[in-house]
């Protein structure tokens, strides 16, 4: 018997929130949109008649819309499929020390499994008692600084000057800004890109515009920074955006009424949520993102991720230390949301 065994990567993989076969259920696990994409989505699928033809690999007409959307040039913008694409490049780009990188304990758990999968030394901060990142513990040497805002899984937003004090402070690495969650009550730090050439803001279309399902994230940033990303990509995939996303991602753009009208929508259910939650006995951090991160002050976060599952109610339980009583729960409809309410008065 050969030794092939150690010439394996072994990574022990990110764990998805589940995607339950069944559609007759309320999922608020995996901080989707509870509303329907812009009607542009259909109306650009029909349209679609090129598939036989590799795609454009710079993806240029997305690429294009993304940049006038968010007035930028062409070359300050990179696209990839999800944020977690965009991310996973970025880590293999920018993330090249010796020294560690930095990201808070609490936070996406990708971040530690991209640092393993590339082999990045990393060292996590750990948040405050009330789930804030100390802005202090980001100014020591590092290799790196990546933290998303709003945070998740706790939906607590920092403020511009809080971002670019800790840029300031980290000037000889790339500083990446995590915005999955911005559009539902933050400003993006997207206005620091014209003062920052290390900062790389990076944003999604599966949350705030309804469309996980297409795959569909992108960078911001100076263009030797989008120059590099586009390197690496082109060094492992040419084609990574397809027909579909690259016209649909660009028409969906132009349907700002639709899309403002939904995160209003799903803002207003938010703040209804949390003052429902608090009656309930359940105490978060004020949350600024599309789910909550709750705990209860008698009831046990995991019993109640049992018990609505049951009821076909799915959240999500991290079972990991410090957070192992909490629930993250998406912000859905306001009917699911209140049937949500109707379970949990129930249970408690
Ligand atoms: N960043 C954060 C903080 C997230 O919670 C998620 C969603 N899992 C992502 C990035 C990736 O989202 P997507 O790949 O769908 O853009």
């Amino acid at each position: 018997m050969g030794d092939w065994r150690k010439n394996i990567r072994q990574v022990v993989p990110y764990t998805p929130g589940e995607q339950p076969k069944r559609t007759n259920l309320i999922k608020l696990n995996t901080n989707e949109n509870p509303y329907p994409p812009s009607k542009k989505v259909q109306e650009i699928i029909n349209q679609i008649d090129n598939w036989r033809l590799y795609p454009d690999p710079a993806a240029g007409k997305l690429v294009h819309a993304l940049a006038e959307y968010h007035g930028l040039g062409d070359d300050q913008v990179f696209v990839g499929v999800g944020s977690d694409d965009v991310l996973a490049m970025s880590f293999m780009t920018f993330f090249n020390s010796e020294k560690p990188i930095f990201f808070p304990d609490i936070t996406y758990s990708f971040y530690d499994v991209w640092a393993d999968l590339f082999r990045i030394p990393y060292e996590t901060k750990a948040l405050d008692q009330e789930f804030n990142i100390r802005k202090e513990d980001y100014m020591q040497p590092n290799g790196g600084v990546i933290f998303p805002n709003p945070n998740a899984p706790t939906g607590v937003l920092v403020d511009l000057d809080f971002i670019e004090d800790i840029i300031q402070a980290n000037q000889d690495v790339i500083v990446i800004v995590d915005e999955a969650y911005i559009d539902f009550g933050g400003v993006s730090a997207k206005s620091l890109l014209k003062k920052y050439e290390n900062l790389l803001v990076v944003q999604t279309y599966s949350k705030s515009r309804a469309l996980a399902g297409l795959r569909i994230g992108y960078a911001m940033g100076n263009p030797e920074l989008i120059k590099a990303l586009n390197d690496v990509k082109y060094s492992f995939n040419s084609y990574t955006m397809n027909q579909p996303s690259i016209a649909i991602g660009a028409a969906v753009l132009e349907d700002e009424d639709y899309f403002q009208e939904t995160i209003k929508k799903i803002v207003e259910t938010r703040e209804w949520f949390k003052s429902e939650m608090r009656e309930l006995g359940f105490s978060f951090a004020d949350s600024k993102s599309n789910f909550l991160f709750v705990t209860h002050k008698t009831v046990p976060a995991k019993a109640i991720f049992e018990a609505a599952k049951e009821n076909d109610i799915f959240v999500r339980y991290f079972d990991k230390p410090r957070i192992d009583n909490y629930l993250r729960i998406t912000i859905g409809t306001e009917e699911e949301m209140k049937s949500f309410l109707a379970f949990l008065k129930k249970f408690l």
